[in-house]
């Protein structure tokens, strides 16, 4: 069955990118080398960064595999790691930490809240252990948009490495990732530029990965050796995903095509606001304020009075052409609904009016 997925990754990609799997490609031949050349210097592009000082490193798996590399790689075992976590993602960077055996702390606050750079500051302050630091941009768990900028300055203050997951923002909304003081940034092949799964990228600072060797715990994850192999010409250290690569290739032709990132966060942002204006009116309430909801995917809670279960609703939305996300909140029942993708306005039209439909079938 045919259905548009309103999830934040895997998403709905167009045609074009899906018939690029069609090709078996082998894996050291030169036009395929180019290709993740290419993506690899793309990538630094929609950064904002230099070649002489970033690097891209490609990273077989999904997105998680990505932050696992990288904070594994960066991180010595004498370093020191502050984790600031509003959400699942964060706590999964400590369930990385705990996993690899790094010196970690992590310090949370709730969900509908940004991490602020005060309490960061204080924290630098009191612990002068901490040799780096890491966030989440949009935490995907509440839909909230971090405030990396502010908290990137203090910890550049404090002169310690910065680790950002934006995992579901990188190219849905713009991050000068030099200027707001990143080291290191990750995201995957299945969320805003809209490729399929299949790996998870690294843009980094060269001279921190250059001073990595012999960090990582694990032999897959390894990201220095990763570059190392790959910096040569091109070529995975093993079998690299062909097809999604190949498939992420036509996606980054069609993020330029669309008018780069900018054009793309326009179209995610008023995908966004429709929702939670024609939601509301249905009397789904957002579970986030309007000054921190990010343009990536909204939490609402069930109407009050509510007659019905996820999955009802679910059933009815999927059976008309559309898939929901359930809800990640700790206490409230919530459910989500995914922005991006190949989604349009009158794809949020579309859905409030069998969200209606359904209230009313009640
Ligand atoms: C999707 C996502 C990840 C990675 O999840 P995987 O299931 O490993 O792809 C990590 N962080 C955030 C914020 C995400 O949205």
């Amino acid at each position: 069955m045919q259905y548009k997925l309103l999830t934040p990754g895997p998403l709905t990609t167009t045609d074009t990118v899906k018939q690029e799997m069609m090709v078996d490609h082998c894996t050291w031949d030169d036009d395929y080398k180019q290709v993740t050349q290419k993506i690899r210097s793309g990538l630094l592009e929609l950064a904002g960064v230099s070649p002489e000082e970033y690097t891209t490193v490609l990273m077989q798996g999904s997105g998680t595999f990505g932050v696992e590399a990288a904070i594994t790689t960066l991180t010595g075992k004498d370093d020191h790691l502050l984790i600031l976590a509003n959400g699942s993602y964060g706590e999964r960077m400590a369930d990385i930490a705990r996993h690899a055996g790094i010196h970690y702390q992590m310090h949370q606050w709730p969900i509908d809240q940004q991490p602020d750079a005060a309490t960061v500051e204080q924290i630098l302050k009191e612990h002068q252990e901490i040799t780096h630091v890491s966030m989440v941009h949009s935490e995907t768990t509440s839909g909230i948009l971090n405030d990396v900028a502010s908290i990137g300055a203090v910890v550049k203050n404090a002169g310690a490495v910065f680790i950002v997951d934006a995992m579901s923002s990188f190219a849905g909304v713009e991050i000068p990732v030099k200027e707001w003081g990143i080291d290191c940034i990750i995201s995957s092949a299945n969320k805003c530029i809209q490729g399929v799964p299949g790996f998870s990228y690294v843009i980094l600072r060269k001279d921190l990965l250059e001073q990595s060797e012999g960090n990582a715990r694990s032999l897959s994850l390894d990201l220095y050796d990763q570059y190392k192999t790959m910096n040569v010409d091109g070529k995975w250290r093993f079998t690299s995903p062909t097809h999604v690569v190949l498939a992420f290739a036509k996606a980054m032709e069609e993020l330029k095509e669309e008018g780069g990132i900018a054009a793309r966060h326009q179209r995610y942002y008023n995908n966004e606001v429709l929702l939670r204006e024609k939601m509301s009116v249905l009397g789904f309430v957002p579970f986030l304020g309007q000054d921190v909801q990010g343009p990536i995917i909204t939490t609402f809670y069930y109407p009050e009075n509510c007659n019905f279960t996820f999955r009802e609703m679910y059933d009815y939305i999927k059976e008309r052409g559309y898939v929901l996300y359930p809800g990640k909140t700790t206490k409230e029942e919530t459910f989500r609904v995914g922005n991006i993708g190949e989604i349009y306005p009158e794809d949020i039209e579309k859905l409030c009016s069998l969200l209606k439909e359904f209230l009313e079938s009640r």
